[in-house]
């Protein structure tokens, strides 16, 4: 996973980039109130370096180690996730690894040493005396047994000779005291051995499992055949699989189920459903055929970014490609220097949406951005629309994700009280894309509901008359004093909350940022000393009177 760099304050910038050069995927978090030029900030350091570490992301904290323990101490009894965690002296003076020696602490240690010129401040026994750790072999390598390990470490610690049986380059650089007959051996194998106190066992990921057909029981299919030819499972390094498989749930489950990336391409017609490929060396997945890309439509909600939800920051973190109305694109930033943002004119859906699904097809991580939610009056249906009897099966195969987010109407009644509190109904006052007469329409229907109603798009430079003829409509059905909230530009800066009546309304006090809601016969208003009353509508309505 990419490592956070956490920043307290602005003198650590300067280290921070240097870090950034060596990890170009990590994110530098910077707190709001100090640090400028961050790709994210936060608030609160004690909660984001919490979550940090409960998401299991490595950590490269730049300030005082001893901030970083009293800030995670309450994190550790759990044991849930211990990635790696590192303090960095601001200056880039000192490297100290904290936690997670296992999780590649000391690796990332010696690494960031070696780019700012300093001894890592490495303190694990058994990679002082060898030089790296053996519990932490590189990519493509993995220990069968921890606990094993442990044990296999602390005697050769205590001396013992050791021998090596198979590929391990990486520890011919090693002060192993190594010889022939060695009663304690390394061994290096796709195969399963019975556990022994004296070997160490690491196995390559050189197994390639070629999927033809995925039905339900494929996990336990492919871990059967490993287990029918004497090859582990952690020696599984990935699932190889034809092109129109790609879309298959199953096949899916299976990958995460083994926890292995599955790759996709061309392959040669053969009876089999599962064939195992077992290489010499550790395969890497990433260079066989193509990914599944994905595609998802992710609402920003109204604005500040606190109110998005974790599962869209998360999104934008891992987007090749971001798409959307540029006005967005920038809501939705900052962005690192490897994602590509394509801006576009807000009318462009269809033809945004359809680009989205090119990129998605090619196998890349494609985010669509909305403001609010995506499914209200925004790209999700653009984009859905777009797939609906598209020709490309490379389309329908795209991992698709709609990600929801706040809604201006519901921001703006938040705000407000609880406006909404009782029956609804949201409706665009825009004509762009359905007939007048539709609206019209819904506005008398939706009046004998007695429902209050959210108007998105309100009014516009291009649709001036609308929103005088809706309010006519409403008044024929709601008494003068009916209160209307207007919230503009809601959770953004400058943002404003009014309340008014019908009676009061004008086309003037509203644009195209406002959020209109009307409310109902049953809403009513607390006022409140030097700000807006707040705006409620019941839980409860008077019954209907017998007929
Ligand atoms: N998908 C968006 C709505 C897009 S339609 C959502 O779910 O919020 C655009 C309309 O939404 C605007 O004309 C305005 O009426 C309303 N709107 C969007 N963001 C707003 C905000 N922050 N404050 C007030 N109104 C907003």
């Amino acid at each position: 996973m990419n490592p956070a760099i956490v920043l307290l304050g602005q003198g650590g910038m300067p280290t921070a980039r240097q870090l950034k050069e060596l990890y170009p995927q990590a994110c530098i978090w910077g707190q709001a109130a100090r640090v400028q030029g961050a790709d994210r900030t936060y608030e609160h350091f004690g909660d984001t370096l919490r979550a940090l570490y409960r998401a299991d992301t490595p950590i490269i904290a730049l300030c005082a180690a001893g901030i970083v323990i009293r800030t995670l101490a309450p994190e550790l009894a759990a044991k849930v996730a211990e990635p790696a965690v590192l303090a960095v002296a601001e200056d880039g003076s000192a490297v100290v690894p904290l936690l997670g020696g296992l999780a590649g602490a000391n690796r990332l240690a010696r690494e960031i040493g070696v780019c700012l010129a300093v001894a890592p401040a490495i303190t694990t026994s058994g990679e002082l005396r060898f030089g790296q750790c053996l519990l932490d072999p590189p990519a493509g390598y993995v220990l069968a047994d921890i606990e094993q390990g442990k044990r296999f470490v602390s005697d050769l610690l205590a001396g013992e000779a050791v021998r090596v049986e198979g590929q391990a380059p990486w520890l011919a650089q090693t002060p192993l005291a190594l010889a022939e007959d060695a009663p304690r051996v390394i061994h290096i194998t796709p195969a399963v051995r019975p556990a022994a106190r004296d070997e160490l066992l690491i196995h390559p990921r050189s197994v390639v499992a070629v999927v033809r057909q995925a039905d339900a029981g494929l996990a336990e299919h492919i871990a059967n055949q490993l287990a029918g030819q004497g090859l582990a499972v952690a020696s599984l390094a990935g699932l190889l699989a034809p092109f129109d498989t790609m879309g298959s749930v199953q096949l899916h489950a299976a990958a995460q189920a083994l926890g292995v990336p599955v790759r996709f391409s061309d392959l040669p017609v053969s009876a089999a459903a599962v064939e195992l490929q077992v290489h010499d060396r550790p395969v890497a997945v990433d260079t066989l055929g193509q990914r599944r890309g994905r595609l998802a439509v992710i609402g920003l909600g109204p604005g500040d970014r606190a109110l998005m939800a974790p599962a869209v920051s998360a999104e934008l973190a891992r987007a090749h490609d971001v798409l959307g109305y540029e006005t967005y694109v920038r809501m939705a930033g900052p962005f690192r220097e490897d994602q590509v943002l394509h801006c576009t004119d807000n009318r462009e859906e269809l033809q945004r949406a359809r680009h989205a699904f090119e990129l998605a097809a090619q196998g890349r991580d494609v985010v669509v951005v909305s403001s609010g939610d995506p499914g209200v009056f925004a790209m999700a249906s653009a984009v859905l629309e777009a797939l609906d009897g598209a020709a490309d099966p490379a389309w329908h195969r795209v991992d698709l994700q709609v990600l929801p987010g706040i809604s201006a109407s519901l921001a703006t009644a938040a705000w407000a009280g609880a406006p909404l509190g009782h029956d609804f109904c949201l409706i665009s006052l825009s004509d762009n894309l359905k007939p007048w007469e539709v609206i019209e329409q819904r506005l008398h229907l939706a009046g004998q509901a007695d429902m209050a109603m959210a108007f998105y798009n309100p009014i516009s430079r291009a649709r001036p008359w609308q929103l005088g003829r809706a309010l006519d409509i409403l008044r024929q059905h709601r008494a003068p004093d009916t209160p209307v909230v207007l919230g503009r530009d809601v959770a953004r800066p400058g943002q404003r909350l009014r309340v008014v009546t019908l009676g009061e309304l004008l086309p003037e006090m509203v644009d195209m940022r406002t959020m209109v809601i009307v409310g109902s016969s049953t809403t009513r208003l607390i006022e409140r000393p030097g700000q807006a009353p707040w705006v409620y509508t019941p839980r409860w309505y008077p019954a209907a009177p017998q007929r």
